[in-house]
């Protein structure tokens, strides 16, 4: 039986789409290697997001090329953001690829599966992992969106991912619905901006909509959706969110800078203000909402007044998590064509420590909140000899116990808090 070995970087898009493709190779009857040195077929599912990101995928595709030279029949696919529009020119640049697919592009895959004469699973291209998987896991991820319209200064996903194409809503119910009956309990919807799930389909049907759809599914119990774009969340969406009890109370919402110059230079097209008040209309809606943010510092001009701007927008509104990056200039955006990358790496890497410092603080209190408390987690696998799974705030649970909790609703006591996870006693069964 041939072996495949899926490589996967960057943001959950990517690993959605691996599991996509890893549905695929299983149902044609490839089996998971561990490796690539025990792989007849390697796929690279890659991320340009950052420099070191691509440096990365360049580093393997070498790698790659050396097992070539010594096993001239491994197939080699490449996808993700790595590959652009200029398709000829990296087949020029790396003639050891087999085949270079966009991102979420199955018809090119699968047209090159039915060359290789790898059997094609009836609806394949819309229900790829539930064609092929029979038992799955608790938690998935969904692609419903691919793209973005946005064009944020500092970004390359636009140019590489391309404009937003949402998924039928049909398809994704579909999808979902095999899912739960096969065991999955918990579905992610990701797209790079799922609030504008929608506007480009017959009728414009929105993420609202979608979510009363995924609700009515027997057997799911939780539904979950990243990322968000502030300027994209609508009243609708939250009062939505507010009332279906399957979504989970938790939101991802970047924004990236706490200063309203900087935010302009970003084109994020939003203010502080309009950040500040969205927040607070989210928590009037939903008390318990844990949120998560991204924060960019040293972004090209950015003042030390401007960078405390961004340390008071998270002591304000204290969000759960915050992950902060240092900007870095990629090549083909705005930022990197018109500012001057002028702040220099010490005092970038003593502001990512400034924030990271705060936000310890900030989630140590918020998690110690939880000492003593009974949580429900959801059981996602076993880490370090303790099963862990995530709370709906998606908090990060471990406990120890000889039982099989996967895939099961348990309440846990926390015993233990820390600003990143927490630890405790299995109780009961839902
Ligand atoms: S919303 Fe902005 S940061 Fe996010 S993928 Fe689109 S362009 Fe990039």
């Amino acid at each position: 039986m041939p072996r495949y070995f899926i490589w996967t970087i960057g943001c959950q898009m990517n690993k959605a789409e691996s599991q996509q493709i890893a549905g695929y190779l299983d149902s044609a009857g490839y089996q998971a290697a561990t490796s690539f040195s025990h792989a007849d077929l390697v796929v690279l599912n890659t991320c340009v997001v950052r420099e070191s990101a691509e440096n990365k995928v360049l580093g393997t595709l070498g790698l790659l090329k050396g097992l070539k030279d010594k096993h001239p029949n491994l197939e080699i696919l490449v996808t993700g953001c790595f590959v652009n529009s200029h398709t000829q020119e990296l087949r020029r640049r790396f003639p050891h690829v087999d085949l270079l697919f966009k991102p979420g592009d199955y018809p090119e895959l699968v047209a090159w599966g039915q060359k290789q004469g790898i059997p094609i699973a009836q609806n394949l291209l819309h229900y790829p992992r539930t064609e092929a998987v029979m038992t799955c896991p608790p938690c998935a991820l969904i692609p419903i969106i691919q793209g973005c319209d946005n064009f944020c200064s500092y970004c390359i996903v636009p140019y590489r991912r391309g404009r937003e194409v949402s998924r039928p809503a049909q398809e994704i119910v579909c999808e979902v619905k095999e899912l739960a009956k096969r065991g999955t309990k918990e579905v992610t919807l990701v797209g790079q901006n799922v609030n504008s799930y929608g506007h480009d389909l017959p009728g414009h049907p929105d993420l609202a909509d979608l979510l009363s759809e995924l609700s009515n599914i027997d057997g799911l119990a939780r539904i979950r959706f990243l990322t968000n774009h502030p300027r994209d969340m609508s009243l609708k969406l939250i009062e939505t969110m507010a009332s279906m009890n399957k979504v989970c109370e938790h939101l991802e919402l970047p924004a990236q800078s706490g200063d309203n110059d900087i935010l302009k230079a970003m084109r994020r097209e939003y203010t502080v203000e309009r950040y500040r008040e969205l927040v607070y209309t989210i928590r009037r809606n939903i008390p318990q909402i844990s949120l998560s943010t991204d924060i960019v510092v040293g972004f090209p001009g950015e003042t030390e007044e401007q960078f405390e701007h961004s340390l008071s927008l998270i002591k304000e509104m204290r969000f759960d998590v915050v992950h902060v990056a240092a900007y870095s200039p990629r090549s083909g955006t705005v930022a990197w064509r018109e500012y001057q990358d002028n702040i220099p790496a010490e005092v970038k890497k003593e502001r990512v420590n400034k924030i990271e410092e705060l936000q310890t603080a900030i989630a140590s209190e918020i998690n110690s909140e939880l000492q003593g408390k009974e949580v429900g987690v959801l059981v996602e696998g076993r880490k370090g000899g303790k099963w862990f799974g995530r709370t709906r705030s998606n908090k990060l649970v471990f406990f120890e116990d000889a039982g099989d909790w996967l895939g099961q609703l348990v309440m846990v006591r926390i015993e233990k808090t820390s600003p990143w996870s927490l630890g405790g006693q299995v109780k009961i069964t839902n």
